[in-house]
């Protein structure tokens, strides 16, 4: 190739994988697999290597993640949050032993880590404070997500360390919550997220920190900023500094003498990731000792003592056999792929969801096509693509039918909704889902009523609708396949007990749009009655930490169906529990030390956010309002303090100053 035909390449490569980058790391939404994205940027390292002359300062192989997301405020990193160079074979792990052991005196020893697919964020404590959380942006500039992160329960948002530190990790999303978020959003309707990582990214780039809240986000931390905390001589002594100091760290890290015994824990983790409950694409290989890591420095956009070892995305080949077409619990139509089996990642795929019809599409997938499958995350089996070149010409394009395959009613695509769906309230298909949904162990726990049960209760029209479930009768039971005297009274008897449940299980079990089992304790906890609940105004609603915009009004709008007061009454008069059985909001210590207390802030604090003050007040049995009157136990007075304080002094309250109210929450919150 010469300098100007390996020019051209060059620049369409750039452009495709700026392009990409662009799609994942700003928009959260990447329309490649990684491998490609690697693939590519492999491709163009090894043209920039021939012709070096033609590297510039803005390839995508000199630069770290992407440019900040407008709307959040940017947080330049004091030290520059690095990306990592990259292994994808023996190799290239033997490479990088080499090259470490040449640049130190002696040969270093190294400590693995999990590659956590997450979003990397750095936390910066000042005076023992959790300040400030950002993203890594561009690596330099990043996006302030702090009250994001502090929704997040393993974030300690103070520690006993006081100096100005900063520590870095990766926020992720574990497999479960992912599943369940994709779940709940291929029933409301949404545009699913690839992979928990972009799931991760999404939610903590929210500026509505509701919604990171509900999503069950967590961290690992394994590094450092800046920091002027305990010195430590290597990365093994922070790794455990950062557990006493209350930090999460992956318990999985392992320190190894050899590179040998890198590839050993390399070769375990490629076999044993599929049980972790968390997605990692890779290991992380690290030099131990810190004043070598600092002989051996940095490239602009890597430490050159580390290096992150890639498993290899395991995609294999098969035929599309058929699409299948099933209706959710609200109606959404999905298409599933029926597939020749393989093997993939360690079990066997047989379906795959394609999604919805735009899917399809774009992916132009036909029945009988060759088709080349992986499991995004490890987890979900998923086409990638069609392989158009092996196609035979015998391939059939596939439509979406315009109605409903289980009751014939008109399908309609709902304005900005991917899904088609089913909008007939009675369609037994819905009816059906609905009620698989409500008798799960997080709803109302009906154990017994299993998928085949209840589609023979439907087909026998014993069961129509929820209410049903409890008009059940002996004899009905007895009737059906495969249910003996055993299991109807088993059945029965959990059906009797499943009316006692506690609220929030019979509001999960409802299936409110956009409300999960964590949004329904909430609100059971929050309003205490179904009545009150369902009374309740979207301001009321949405004033409920946790509640978000589209929650409220999918809670206002449930209520206001006729067949949801209907189903409410009935269910209330054969005997349903409607009231909230678990402990009340504030249950903390009566003897906490602001139990019972009406506490004012104003004026300006200097050592936490108002928020913060409130919340840790609020954790030692305070209530904080913002208007001084009778009832105001304590007024806390900042910089500044005008009207309030003067009220304050008028109606004699205890006035606190920062410093007073710091001591007792660090005094009292040490006692917990
Ligand atoms: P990287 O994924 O190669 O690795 C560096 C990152 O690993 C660190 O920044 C950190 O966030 C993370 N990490 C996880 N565990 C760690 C640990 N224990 N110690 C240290 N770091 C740890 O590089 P990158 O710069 O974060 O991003 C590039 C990634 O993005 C690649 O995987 C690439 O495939 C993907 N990408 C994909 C597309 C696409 O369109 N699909 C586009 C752009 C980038």
């Amino acid at each position: 190739m010469d300098k100007q035909q390996a020019q051209e390449k060059i620049q369409a490569l750039r452009e495709v994988l700026n392009q990409y980058s662009y799609e994942y790391h700003v928009l959260d939404k990447p329309t490649v697999p990684d491998a490609e994205y690697d693939e590519k940027l492999q491709e163009l390292r090894q043209l920039e290597e021939a012709f070096p002359e033609l590297i510039t300062a803005d390839s995508p192989t000199q630069r770290v993640g992407d440019k900040p997301l407008e709307g959040f405020t940017k947080v330049e990193h004091s030290i520059p949050m690095l990306s990592l160079g990259n292994a994808f074979n023996e190799q290239d792990l033997h490479d990088f032993a080499r090259r470490a052991s040449q640049g130190t005196d002696t040969p270093p020893t190294y400590v693995c880590e999990l590659k956590i697919d997450g979003l990397a964020v750095s936390l910066r404590y000042e005076n023992g404070q959790f300040v400030q959380g950002s993203t890594r942006g561009d690596g330099t500039v990043g996006e302030d997500i702090t009250s994001n992160l502090r929704t997040i329960n393993s974030i300690p948002l103070s520690i006993k360390d006081k100096h100005t530190i900063e520590v870095r990790g990766e926020a992720y999303m574990p497999h479960q919550s992912f599943l369940k978020l994709n779940k709940a959003r291929e029933e409301n309707g949404e545009e699913l997220f690839a992979n928990p990582r972009n799931a991760a990214a999404g939610s903590l780039r929210q500026l509505d920190p509701k919604i990171a809240a509900s999503r069950s986000l967590d961290v690992f931390l394994y590094g450092v900023g800046e920091w002027e905390g305990k010195q430590l001589a290597s990365h093994s002594e922070r790794l455990t500094y950062f557990k006493e100091l209350g930090f999460k760290t992956n318990p999985e890290w392992k320190k190894c003498s050899t590179i040998e015994e890198v590839i050993d824990y390399i070769n375990y983790w490629t076999e044993a990731r599929p049980n972790l409950n968390y997605e990692i694409d890779g290991i992380v290989v690290k030099v131990d000792n810190i004043a070598q890591q600092e002989e051996l420095g940095y490239t602009a956009k890597s430490p050159r003592w580390a290096i992150a070892y890639k498993f290899p995305a395991e995609e294999v080949m098969t035929t599309l056999r058929d699409i299948e077409l099933s209706v959710g619990r609200t109606g959404v139509i999905t298409p599933t792929a029926i597939l020749d089996p393989v093997k993939v990642a360690g079990t066997t795929v047989q379906r795959a969801s394609l999604h919805n019809e735009d899917l399809i599409r774009e992916k132009d997938i036909r029945i009988g096509d060759p088709v080349v499958v992986k499991k995004a995350g490890d987890i979900i089996p998923e086409v990638v693509r069609v392989i158009t070149e092996k196609r035979t010409g015998n391939e059939q394009p596939f439509s979406m039918p315009t109605e409903c395959p289980a009751c014939d009613s008109e399908l309609v695509r709902l304005d900005g909704e991917v899904a088609l769906r089913c909008m007939n309230p009675n369609c037994p298909a819905q009816l059906q889902e609905g009620l698989i949904h409500f008798v799960s162990r997080n709803a109302m726990n009906i154990d017994g009523l299993g998928e085949k049960v209840i589609s023979q209760l439907f087909r026998e029209k014993l069961i129509q609708t929820i209410a049903d479930v409890y008009r059940l009768e002996r004899e009905a039971l007895l009737s059906l396949e495969r249910m003996g005297e055993k299991s109807v009274d088993n059945l029965l008897r959990a059906i009797e007990a499943s009316k006692e449940n506690s609220l929030e299980k019979l509001l999960f079990g409802l299936g409110i749009r956009f409300i999960g089992a964590k949004a329904a304790k909430t609100l059971a906890m929050e309003f205490e009655t179904m009545d009150q609940l369902a009374n309740a105004t979207y301001d009321a609603l949405i004033a409920v930490d946790e509640i978000g915009e589209k929650m409220a009004d999918a809670v206002v709008q449930y209520f206001a169906e006729e067949e949801v007061v209907t189903l409410l009454s009935e269910l209330r008069e054969l005997g349903v529990n409607m009231t909230y059985k678990g402990p009340k909001k504030a249950a903390i210590a009566e003897d906490a030390v602001f139990s019972g207390k009406t506490i004012v802030l104003t004026g300006k604090l200097e050592q936490f956010t108002r928020q913060e003050a409130k919340e840790r007040i609020e954790a030692l049995g305070g209530k904080v309002t913002g208007s001084v009157s009778k009832s105001t136990d304590i007024v806390v007075a900042g910089e500044a303090a005008g009207s309030k304080y003067e009220k304050a002094q008028q109606l004699n309250i205890p006035i606190w100053d920062e410093a007073q109210l710091k001591n007792i929450l660090e005094a009292e919150e040490e006692k917990q």
